[in-house]
């Protein structure tokens, strides 16, 4: 009994410090935006980087042509082959190959990478072919989605500022991205240009453009997250004068470095940054993304189990780091079983925890779903911190006098893929939750989350045509 009052005391605890009430999201929102404005403003003026992109127009329907794309950034890299017909979302054809990195690769040096994904490249076009003599002799258009932080230094060119994820390969840091690829397609013989260099969130923006003008930004929200938006060249303040011929330029957020005091912070989020290997970084996107949500549930879990005997014995499994992963947690918070035989399944198969009774499988529910909420809503809050900041979160309606009713409110369309948000139902209903919540009913209407698929790759293949 005293046990089980230890363990709620433990649920408790973490529910309130993963309390998101609508008042809490608003202040997250607003320092989102304040964050935008000091990363805007001066170069290393917030954790947000806001790092310019260089792409000055998307794609608009228009584009016609073949093109090619190569998307590295996760754990599979892709190859693309996108023809256009030049009528608004008439990709007549795409083809996408995707292939896993093999792991010794991901640190290895930067002339085995290249020399890989140009090996891969070329197969890739020599076995499509494309039907048409003429580009075997023109010279093909590449558009490159490398989802690393760079430094840009124009549109097709930027230097490696540092790797994420699983990638290490120190000789790559500060040098020229597209060099390395286009150095490496030389020796392999492939007669390729690297028309343009983005993110994967730029590439998803540019696909959510071509389908919908009314696109306003894009966000990633799977193994990790990022955002990105359409910026105004003017509050661009690092780059005075900047000029672009729309008078715009999409600004890669890197927003899962945001930080702000307002956002929820638990020992669980102190400790797993702690025995991170990129501590104090990334703050936003360890209580948000895929990455990381089932090792949040594993670390509550274990503490849950060190206080009492809910587990039996402290099962040796749950001491180990990222054995939980998140869509294990997605499977049991959708268990919809009456006596959670889903929970049961995953608790005895993943952590080797057998015959857990029916009350310590929902309160294993439970924490799933306190986790998974808290990340929901801070991803909601900022989407809208971007409206905001850009003027499209309805705050700005009342001007000259007029009320807010009288001002016409411009559908803003949000561009969003990824694992996270795509395959897990409550995360996503959760996010929609909140952003009603924050916005309000009436102005929510008006802010459309469109998923888009493969958008990263695509998109900078449309990038290259356009
Ligand atoms: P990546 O971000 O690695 O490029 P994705 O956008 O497909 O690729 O995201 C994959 C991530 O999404 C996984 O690492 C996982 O965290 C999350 N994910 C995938 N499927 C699910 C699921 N069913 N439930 C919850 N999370 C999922």
């Amino acid at each position: 009994r005293r046990k089980w009052r230890r363990v709620l005391g433990v649920l408790a605890d973490l529910e309130e410090g993963c309390s998101t009430p609508v008042g809490r999201l608003k202040q997250v929102v607003d320092a989102m935006a304040v964050e935008m404005h000091a990363g805007l403003a001066s170069e290393g003026g917030s954790k947000l980087k806001m790092l310019l992109t260089f792409v000055d127009r998307l794609p608009y329907g228009s584009e016609k042509g073949t093109y090619y794309a190569l998307d590295l950034g996760g754990t599979n890299f892709r190859v693309l082959r996108v023809q256009l017909g030049g009528q608004r979302s008439s990709i007549m054809e795409q083809h996408v190959e995707k292939q896993p990195i093999p792991q010794h690769l991901m640190s290895s040096t930067s002339e085995i990478l290249f020399d890989f994904i140009a090996s891969s490249l070329k197969e890739f076009v020599e076995r499509e072919g494309d039907g048409s003599q003429t580009l075997l002799t023109r010279r093909r258009e590449l558009g490159f989605t490398f989802s690393f932080p760079v430094k840009q230094t124009s549109v097709s060119s930027g230097i490696l500022i540092k790797w994420t994820k699983l990638f290490y390969i120190p000789d790559m840091v500060g040098r020229e991205v597209t060099e390395c690829l286009e150095q490496a397609m030389s020796r392999k013989g492939l007669n390729m240009r690297v028309a343009v260099l983005v993110n994967d969130t730029v590439g998803t923006l540019a696909l959510g453009h071509y389908h919908d003008a009314d696109t306003v930004a894009a966000v990633i929200i799977g193994t990790g997250t990022n955002a990105c938006y359409w910026e105004r060249t003017d509050a661009i303040i690092k780059c005075q004068g900047l000029l672009t011929t729309t008078g715009g330029m999409v600004i890669n957020m890197e927003w899962g470095n945001f930080w702000s005091s307002h956002l929820p912070r638990t020992s669980y989020d102190m400790d797993l940054d702690a025995d991170s290997p990129n501590q104090n970084d990334q703050g936003f996107e360890k209580m948000i993304s895929g990455m990381y949500l089932g090792e949040i549930v594993r670390r509550v879990l274990l503490r849950m189990s060190q206080e009492s005997d809910i587990f039996g014995a402290l099962p040796s499994k749950l001491s180990m780091p990222f054995i939980l992963s998140t869509p294990m947690i997605a499977a049991m918070h959708e268990d919809d079983s009456p006596e959670l035989t889903e929970v049961a399944r995953i608790l005895k198969d993943a952590l080797e925890i057998p015959d857990v009774p029916l009350k310590v499988r929902k309160l294993v529910v439970k924490v799933c779903d306190v986790v998974t909420r808290r990340a929901a809503r801070l991803a909601a809050a900022g989407i809208v911190g971007i409206l905001k900041k850009i003027g499209r979160d309805g705050s700005g309606g009342i001007t000259g006098g007029r009320t807010r009713s009288d001002v016409k409110i411009r559908r803003s369309v949000v561009a969003i893929e990824g694992g996270l948000y795509t395959s897990y139902t409550i995360f996503r209903e959760y996010l929609h939750e909140a952003l009603s919540e924050i916005l309000g009913e009436d102005i929510a209407r008006h802010v459309i989350l469109k998923v888009t698929e493969d958008g990263s790759g695509i998109g900078a293949a449309l990038l290259a045509a356009s």
